[in-house]
């Protein structure tokens, strides 16, 4: 089995090739604009053009393609659909597509459009070519998403107006428009909905140069000093996830400023993540706390969710989409049909946290 590499050979590497991030000056003085604008850091730290995005090569090369062809024919884009866990940058893409299409953005969400009048409402008002973007696009009720079919496929909503025999279907029509819909669930979107969307891409789990490459970024754009090494220690322990690599950063340099350093150096930020909780592999109090009652409780497993969600007091709606996929794509959790079951590298972890205690 191939050897992990070391903090020390992962700092080494990101150093030599990697870890270099040079905003371009248009993309900073815009975000210094909204800085100024927004309190909110998460806001202004959101890259706005597609070349400022970081990872996810392919669906970056896919999407410039996209949208160039659109605008090429001076058409909307086709309605397109983005999945992955929460963090990965889903509603950043919907920003960027909004920004590249040099389209109005409208946002709402699939819990907040209750009845299907609120859709409508929604609908009607769209300009041309305007880009509505649903976030959890799996939370909208069934009665919502059916009026969404007529309007993706032939920009048109069937009202019914009345009940029983006397109901009739009023036909309205919508002008132009892009859906771009975010989903942690796939398995929850139906198959009408999902056939009706012309682009599906899949946001995977960053690597730790890459998320390095984002806390570099982002500690940039917020004048922070952070050594490469630290940088790369963050993108290693942030669960492949750029919002969570984000939010290390803000408390690793609340840290730094305490005690007094001007660079968030290596060590600082290895003792403020132990501080909170995050183990050298990323993982944080809930995590292990999973695979410690899998492990001790269950003898590894496996275990049915709902089981699993119980004895960690935690719900399984976050367990699934929070916990879970992470756990599992860094190899210490395993779904099988009878249920969760531990790995042997959470095995050894625990044994190696246990241990060390
Ligand atoms: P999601 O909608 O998938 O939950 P967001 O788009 O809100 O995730 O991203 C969370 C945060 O992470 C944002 O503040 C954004 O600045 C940052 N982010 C996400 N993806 C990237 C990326 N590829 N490059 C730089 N920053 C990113």
């Amino acid at each position: 089995m191939e050897q992990a590499p070391s903090v020390k050979d992962l700092a080494k590497d990101g150093e030599q090739e990697v870890l270099s991030y040079e905003s371009s000056q248009e993309e900073l003085d815009s975000l210094a604009d909204s800085a100024l604008a927004s309190q909110d850091q998460d806001e202004y730290v959101r890259p706005k053009r597609l070349d400022d995005f970081i990872g996810q090569p392919l669906l970056r090369a896919n999407l410039r393609i996209f949208i160039d062809a659109a605008k090429k024919q001076r058409r909307s884009l086709d309605h397109t659909l983005f999945y992955g866990n929460p963090g990965l940058g889903k509603t950043t893409l919907a920003r960027i597509i909004a920004h590249e299409m040099d389209a109005q953005l409208v946002t709402t969400s699939g819990p907040v459009l209750e009845r299907s009048g609120d859709l409508a409402a929604i609908l009607t008002k769209l300009e041309p070519n305007d880009i509505l973007f649903v976030d959890e696009i799996h939370r909208m009720p069934i009665a919502v998403e059916e009026i969404l079919y007529p309007a993706m496929e032939d920009f048109h909503l069937d009202i019914v107006c009345g009940q029983g025999p006397a109901a009739r279907t009023v036909t309205v029509d919508l002008v132009p428009f892009t859906l771009v819909g975010a989903t942690t669930r796939m398995g929850l979107i139906s198959s009408p909905l999902r056939g009706r969307f012309g682009i599906l891409q899949h946001l995977e789990f960053y690597s730790p140069e890459e998320l390095a490459q984002i806390v570099l970024r982002t500690a940039r754009i917020c004048n922070v000093q952070i050594t490469k090494p630290a940088a790369l220690e963050i993108g290693r322990r942030s669960r492949g996830t750029p919002r969570i690599a984000n939010r290390f950063l803000r408390r690793v340099a609340d840290f730094a400023l305490v005690e007094g350093s001007v660079e968030v150096t290596l060590d600082i930020t290895v003792s403020a993540l132990a501080a909170m909780g995050v183990d050298e592999m990323g993982l944080d109090l809930m995590d292990r706390k999973i695979l410690k009652v899998l492990l001790l409780n269950y003898n590894g497993g496996p275990v049915g969710l709902k089981t699993l969600a119980a004895a960690s007091s935690e719900d399984v709606r976050t367990i699934e989409e929070i916990y879970e996929p992470y756990l599992i794509h860094s190899g210490f959790l395993k779904r099988t049909p009878r249920g969760r079951m531990a790995t042997e590298k959470a095995h050894e972890h625990l044994a190696k946290l246990i241990s060390s205690n």
